[in-house]
């Protein structure tokens, strides 16, 4: 890495000359719309976000010769679901706990690892999710968001931090699980935390020299009697009804940001509204603008340009955070400017890029909510009960959506998308909520109505499929079932593939023209990340994070657990795989499904029940009935919670913080002894069934 020395030589000589206009590497918005580059600069590879590659080395002929070729073991490390950049010869990736390294490309060797040091926030972030799906490149600098609200840049070169700006109110329950998007010398960061207490969601952008915020956008209005921000909250004050500001409202983007060179726009996807529930929200209906939107704004303003809102009053979770991906397609002899995007209330848009006006809209998956989106109004024609008007409803998709954030790719010589869909229904149900007293508590959050996951409704009860679909014919082209609901998304090349992992930890390669499989390798951990692809010096690499991960590793329960991939059981690791490689991957330890451990300690009824309410925030973690999902240890096997010192030397004192537990300084002693119980509960349910099982 000599070239690596002089630059880190040079530094002082860089840092005299500062406001020099030209970055080291090059990477401004030119390079990140350069379809021809062989790395992989941004977030979708290009601006476009496409995750088209030009590459053709491994294609439909030579796959069947691609194998490891390098690997690094990432022992700390847990979910893994980000996309790795790669500019010139250097990978660099975000994994857990928001540490970033970078490696050689080539080999794997490492040369820096920044670590934002996210465990000295621990008594602020109430949700441990530690995992986050990118980040940004421009100029000198590596753009790291951070899941208690901050965002870092740091030099590229050195892995030293050069910035950090404070993204979000430490009172407020917001995180960031998303990458930054950079444009024309700017970072945009987002947030979530609908579901996680009144949450009213905002989009900041910042000088990405400096730090310094150049604009916000707020994505719902206010209060109105605290004035509006803008003329863009002034108007979508009119479509919000009752006192909404009390709720939050949401609309949090969390992820979905593209940047348009061409027209100089800055698309957004926005989120849900919170709560879930709009008779809560806001109970005499309206839009609720700018929920389950793409939103378009001047990038050098943040002021509004125009907008689509693709499920108007929002009372599903769907939101609209997808990945928004820009196109050129030739639409009934005409040659249009267009954004594709799967949102997940299960229709596939294809939206004229200049206004935002749609084009035609269909659905990808099981849609029960609405009949049809009439390409007049643009608007969903609802179903009768699809808003739950009696209290109770089955419908599809459910909060997981059609399709969630996991990357679409879009490959011009197929003409087709490739995402994975999810086909499963839901229960919602508001019966036993008082519409008009219903408050969520900050990080204990809540939805609003109760609920809980249906059955496929498709007839080979398949929960989850890689789709191809055509955007121009608006029909699927092929599809490949797959293991699970929540796959991973997606990679397309110009050699004629598509590239995805899978949740029984197959990586596998199909022909982008026919779904035809032509190439599969057992990595031996379910994968949650997305795949990349590259080359250095004349050979392409193809390389992905393996670390079973996202929101259902968390909150999936049994039906996810049963997977096998059981926290810290199996080596977490970065891939690359090339035609000549020959590294072989180390062992990975068969399926391992947590057992709850037996206790003599015994279970008090009462206080059981009240753990089971300080449980709530516990739960977006370890999982509803303490049943761990594989982001977490499972409680019920755990070695500490029968010792109230130790378990509040973790959950008190921060002991875990490290490892992503937060820490609860508040935490009464009754509630830790709630806890206690309500865990020890849960697992001599548990065993109690497995020893009627006779297991
Ligand atoms: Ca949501």
């Amino acid at each position: 890495m000599v070239r690596r020395s002089l630059l880190v030589l040079a530094l002082p000589l860089l840092a005299a000359c500062a406001g020099a206009e030209t970055p080291d590497t090059g990477i401004d918005d030119a390079a990140m719309a350069d379809e021809t580059r062989e790395d992989w600069v941004s977030y979708g590879r290009t601006s476009n976000e496409r995750r088209f590659s030009p590459l053709t080395q491994v294609d439909d002929a030579t796959v069947q010769g691609l194998s490891p070729d390098w690997y690094v073991v990432l022992p700390d490390d847990k979910g893994l679901v980000s996309t790795p950049l790669v500019v010139d010869d250097v990978l660099y990736f975000i994994g857990s706990m928001n540490i970033v390294r970078a490696v050689d490309a080539t080999s794997g060797e490492p040369i820096w690892t920044y670590d934002p040091r996210v465990r000295d926030y621990a008594d602020r972030m109430r949700v441990g999710w530690d995992h986050n799906r990118g980040i940004a490149f421009w100029g000198d600098k590596v753009y790291v968001a951070t899941w208690d609200g901050r965002l870092n840049a740091v030099d590229a070169d050195t892995g030293t931090e050069v910035w950090s700006a404070t993204t979000i109110d430490p009172s407020l329950p917001l995180y960031i699980t998303g990458a930054p998007k950079v444009f024309d010398g700017k970072v945009l960061v987002g947030n979530g935390g609908t579901e996680h207490g009144p949450a009213r969601g905002y989009v900041t952008a910042y000088d990405a020299e400096t730090g310094e915020q150049a604009w916000r956008f707020w994505i719902v209005p206010g209060n109105p009697a605290d004035g509006f921000e803008s003329d863009a909250m002034r108007m979508a004050a009119e479509t919000w009804t009752g006192e909404w500001w009390v709720h939050g409202g949401g609309g949090n983007a969390w992820h979905g940001f593209t940047y348009d060179e061409e027209l100089n726009q800055l698309y957004i996807g926005t989120g849900n509204g919170s709560p879930w529930n709009q008779k809560i929200r806001s109970p005499e209906g309206g839009d609720n603008l700018f929920l389950s939107s793409i939103v378009a704004l001047d990038p050098d303003t943040g002021e509004y340009l125009w907008h689509y809102q693709d499920t108007p009053g929002e009372t599903w979770d769907f939101n609209s955070n997808m990945d928004i991906v820009l196109a050129d397609l030739e639409i009934d002899g005409e040659q249009r400017k267009v954004i594709l995007h799967a949102p997940k209330n299960g229709f596939f848009y294809v939206l004229d890029r200049t206004d935002g006006s749609l084009i035609s809209a269909e659905p990808f998956t099981e849609v029960t909510w609405a009949s049809h989106v009439d390409p007049e109004t643009g608007r969903p024609v609802e179903n009768a009960d699809a808003r739950y008007p009696d209290g109770r409803t089955v419908i599809a998709p459910g909060p997981l959506g059609g399709h969630g954030w996991h990357a679409m790719s879009f490959n011009q010589e197929t003409g087709l998308a490739y995402f994975p869909g999810i086909h499963a229904s839901y229960v919602y149900d508001d019966t036993n909520i008082d519409h008009a007293t219903w408050r969520s508590e900050p990080w204990v959050g809540g939805l609003g109505v109760e609920g809980g996951f249906g059955a496929s409704l498709r007839e080979d009860n398949v929960f989850s499929t890689l789709q191809a679909w055509d955007p121009v014919r608006q029909e699927l082209a092929w599809e490949v079932p797959l293991p699970g609901v929540y796959s991973p998304g997606t990679l397309t090349t110009a050699g004629n593939l598509v590239f995805q992992g899978r949740l029984d930890g197959i990586f596998a390669a199909y022909r982008a023209d026919t779904g035809e499989e032509l190439w599969t390798h057992d990595v031996g951990l379910g994968i949650s990340a997305p795949p990349i692809t590259y080359a250095v010096d004349g050979k392409q690499y193809v390389a992905l994070l393996v670390g079973f991960g996202s929101v259902m590793a968390a909150v999936g329960g049994a039906g996810v657990a049963q997977y096998g991939w059981a926290y810290g059981e199996h080596d977490r690791m970065l891939v690359a795989f090339s035609l000549d490689g020959a590294a072989t991957l180390p062992p990975q330890p068969d399926p391992v499904v947590p057992i709850p451990r037996e206790e003599s300690f015994e279970v008090d009824a009462e206080l059981a029940a009240r753990g089971a309410q300080v449980y709530a925030k516990c739960s977006w973690c370890h999982g509803n009935g303490a049943i761990a999902a594989g982001m977490t240890p499972d409680l019920r096997s755990s070695r500490i919670i029968t010792s109230l010192e130790r378990f509040a030397g973790v959950v008190r004192d921060g002991e875990r913080a490290a490892e992503g537990m937060p820490m609860y300084p508040d935490i009464t002693l009754d509630d830790l002894v709630g806890l206690q119980h309500y865990i020890r509960e849960q697992a001599e349910l548990a065993l109690a069934a497995r020893r009627e099982a006779g297991g």
